[in-house]
């Protein structure tokens, strides 16, 4: 017999899993400041790198920064 919560686990977890291996596959996106150029256009002058991708046009997802910064914690805390 399956309740109404089961179901509501069951799909809870389905899309949990699903999110993670979307992330997994592509941990980086386009940066939003430069639209996957790298560069920005000056008024004057030759364009110059984008600040917040540092050139390259991708940016990391938030959910791989906090996973790097809890492995490094973890690690530190080891040592
Ligand atoms: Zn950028």
């Amino acid at each position: 017999m399956h309740t109404p919560a089961d179901y509501l686990i069951a799909a809870l977890t389905l899309v949990t899993l699903g999110y993670w291996l979307w992330v997994k596959a592509r941990p980086f996106k386009t940066c939003r400041n430069c639209g996957g150029y790298g560069r920005l256009a000056r008024r004057l002058g030759p364009p110059k790198d984008c600040r917040k991708c540092k050139g390259t046009g991708l940016r990391t997802r938030a959910s791989r920064k906090a996973a790097r910064a809890t492995r490094r914690t973890i690690t530190n805390a080891r040592r």
